[in-house]
């Protein structure tokens, strides 16, 4: 049996998680799950599953839960806080861990799954946009396998050559084609993209997502955290990543060779495919999704981003290439960006000017430990929450 803890497990690829361990319940065992403050949604799923521990970020949750679950008999101990997450990320008996908390917030978590070398099933990007290199140098060292669930870099995972840490060069990969849907406003007046309110940027066409990254798809700024992403892990730089918009997503991105080939991932926009992948991995298993209709699906298109409707994605590419703290502080702007966006104090395209404001005054630096990528993420919130204010 395969121990699991689920960070996040309350949210939306935690539930597509649970429900793929809960086909193969001879495969995994469910030890861990965790939340931040949604109590009646873990009280649940800890009847549902029986983990050993459950754990609330917010303490006042944690004894609520506790109070609930000592009502009903339920045997799972709780703890709380970053301690309570990082100590069931790095369990003896956990060997995957699905990193699953959205934004910044997952990266001690995550990292300390990593420093205890599990096999990570990488959701939470931000936390490798914050800590890339930091990150993937401590896989290397704590032998961890980042598995990515992410559905695009799940799709290039699986379409590049077993051993692309050898360079992209030497295993002949010309590029990445990552693939975008655009988002619910691909087609919206550019001058409407002011007024567009929080439940239509939350509409995506294709994909039922958590509200951050609903928003990060809007704006695209989505696809610039996947291109951090994905130089992260496939060890290459952003000139070797084309974004190509593809409104359909039922290619969940490509990977061109040298010789012309180009090899594609394809499936439904459901997020247990790359979740199963990744959980049975070098083998494969049900996931609940059906197979693909050709004939349903009759047509594939795609179009170069456009770069006035989504600026964030140059922001993205540009913080990449700028190295160092850059990407921290891109993610920190845009999560509180995205949040006031959210709580209906700024408008959508107040999202990628606040963060380019944010990264104007402020000056990356070498990204050399933990504490200075933390420093960058506590001072662009700061930052960013003071400039949001302003336009409050
Ligand atoms: P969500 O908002 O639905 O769920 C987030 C989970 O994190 C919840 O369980 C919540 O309780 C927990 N959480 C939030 N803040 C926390 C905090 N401060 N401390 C501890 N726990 C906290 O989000 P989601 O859509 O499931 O996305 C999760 C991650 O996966 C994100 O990084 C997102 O970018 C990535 N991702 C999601 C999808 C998708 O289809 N939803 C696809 C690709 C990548
Ligand atoms: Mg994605």
């Amino acid at each position: 049996m395969i121990g699991l803890t689920v960070l996040g497990s309350t949210g939306s690829i935690g539930v597509s998680t649970l429900d793929v361990a809960a086909r193969h319940p001879r495969r995994f065992r469910v030890v861990a799950l965790t939340a931040n403050r949604d109590v009646g949604k873990l009280f649940a799923q800890c009847r549902q599953f029986q983990p050993r521990y459950a754990v609330m970020a917010d303490a006042e949750c944690a004894r609520e839960l506790a109070r609930r679950l000592a009502q009903v008999a339920c045997p799972t101990e709780v703890l709380s806080g970053v301690e309570g997450l990082e100590s069931v990320a790095a369990l003896a008996e956990v060997q995957f861990v699905m990193a699953a908390i959205v934004g910044a917030a997952g990266l001690l978590p995550t990292l300390a799954a990593v420093r205890a070398g599990k096999r990570i099933l990488l959701a939470n990007k931000e936390a490798l946009v914050v800590a890339g290199q930091l990150f993937m140098q401590e896989a290397d060292r704590n032998n961890a396998l980042i598995l990515p669930i992410d559905s695009e870099h799940n799709a290039i995972f699986q379409c590049m050559p077993h051993d692309y840490r050898r360079g992209f060069a030497r295993v002949g990969v010309e590029r990445i084609l990552l693939t975008a849907s655009g988002g619910p406003f691909r087609q919206l007046p550019l001058e409407r993209l002011s007024r567009v309110t929080p439940e239509q940027a939350c509409a995506h066409p294709n994909w039922s997502m958590g509200r951050k990254i609903s928003v990060d798809s809007a704006t695209m700024m989505n696809k610039g955290l996947e291109l951090i992403e994905a130089c992260w892990l496939f060890h290459t730089t952003p000139e070797r990543v084309q974004v190509v918009v593809h409104p359909q997503s039922v290619i969940h991105s490509m990977v061109q060779y040298v010789d012309g080939s180009v090899l594609a991932q394809l499936g439904h926009p459901d997020m247990r495919t790359p979740i199963a992948h990744a959980m049975a991995w070098p083998e494969r298993i049900t996931s609940g999704v059906s197979g693909l209709d050709l004939f349903e699906v009759a047509r594939l298109d795609f179009e170069p981003p456009d770069p006035r409707r989504f600026p964030c994605l140059s922001l993205a590419s540009q913080a990449i290439t700028a190295g160092g703290t850059a990407p921290a502080l891109l993610n920190a702007a845009n999560e509180v960006a995205v949040a006031a966006f959210l709580e209906e104090h700024i408008g959508f395209d107040a999202i990628p000017a606040l963060i380019e404001a944010v990264l104007n005054d402020l000056t990356p630096v070498a990204a050399d430990s933990l504490e200075t990528l933390l420093e960058a993420d506590r001072e662009a919130r700061a930052l960013a929450e003071q400039k949001a204010r302003k336009l409050v």
